[in-house]
């Protein structure tokens, strides 16, 4: 008779706050646990980064795994169509597929990120019956002032993009807010120009693809100035200076828009 495989721990690390205090949380408390990160292959450099600083805080692997075709190869399958909120083709391929290889047909217990304080968020999980989803913070009541406590008091802080932007994933992630898209601009402006190259004037029709709704990232950059100074206004209407990181541990912008579970996490 042979013996049945034990369960498999496993733990996405999505270079976003909420993976990372996960991880940092679950350490001592499933030793067994397998670290993952699904690389699209358009992550930022600050992830990057940041991932590679988990492992050694971690001191075991964080084992990256990708879809072994890229973006523009989906892109192409996907009739040169951008994803969008309503047609996340990238999440499936990129993330959600490669996570379901990886965990091939074991009995796994997958440990997600979402907190306390969040509304329910139905999210990219797997289906895959012999998955099970667990949520600790949920289930121990710890909310975004307990997270931030945990990155804190493991040395770690917060990944540096937060200076920026508000979420991990790709850096022409179309969930970016228009504010989002002016920090890639300054800080990355390659990255920018190259996420401009995605877009598209289709002349017969024309129908415009672009990455944020209703404006093309040259029109974002022309109006850079103006996207930054309503930035600066608080939501009562003072004009008092907030970086976006403020933004974040305040509260105040994080959960209004439902970004992807297993990018952004
Ligand atoms: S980060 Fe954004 S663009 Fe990248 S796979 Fe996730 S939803 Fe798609």
């Amino acid at each position: 008779m042979t013996t049945p495989k034990p369960t498999r721990h496993l733990l996405g690390i999505s270079g976003g706050k909420d993976s990372a205090a996960l991880a940092i949380y679950m350490r001592d408390k499933v030793p067994e646990m397998e670290y993952f990160f699904a690389d699209t292959g358009a992550e930022l450099p600050e992830t990057l980064k940041f991932v590679d600083l988990m492992e050694d805080y971690l001191g075991k692997e964080i084992v990256r795994i990708n879809a072994g075709r890229d973006f523009d190869f989906y892109m192409k399958l996907h009739n040169n169509y951008l994803p969008s909120a309503q047609q996340r083709w990238c999440t499936i391929n990129l993330k959600l597929k490669p996570f379901e290889d990886f965990a091939g047909n074991d009995e796994v217990i997958q440990y997600v990120g979402i907190r306390a304080d969040e509304p329910e968020r139905a999210g990219y999980l797997s289906s895959k019956p012999t998955i099970t989803t667990r949520l600790p913070f949920r289930e121990d009541g710890l909310a975004k002032e307990d997270i931030i406590n945990i990155l804190n008091e493991s040395g770690l802080g917060m990944p540096k993009y937060y200076e920026w932007r508000s979420r991990s994933g790709c850096y022409f992630c179309f969930f970016q807010r228009k504010i989002e898209w002016i920090g890639l601009l300054e800080h990355h402006p390659k990255l920018f120009e190259a996420a401009k190259k995605y877009e598209k004037f289709d002349e017969k029709t024309g129908k415009r693809f672009t990455w944020s709704e209703r404006e093309s990232l040259d029109e974002i950059e022309a109006r850079k100035d103006e996207i930054k100074a309503k930035f600066t206004l608080t939501p009562n209407k003072e004009k008092k200076k907030k970086t976006l990181m403020q933004a974040v541990l305040e509260n105040d912008d994080d959960d209004e828009y439902d970004g992807c579970l297993i990018c952004m996490l």
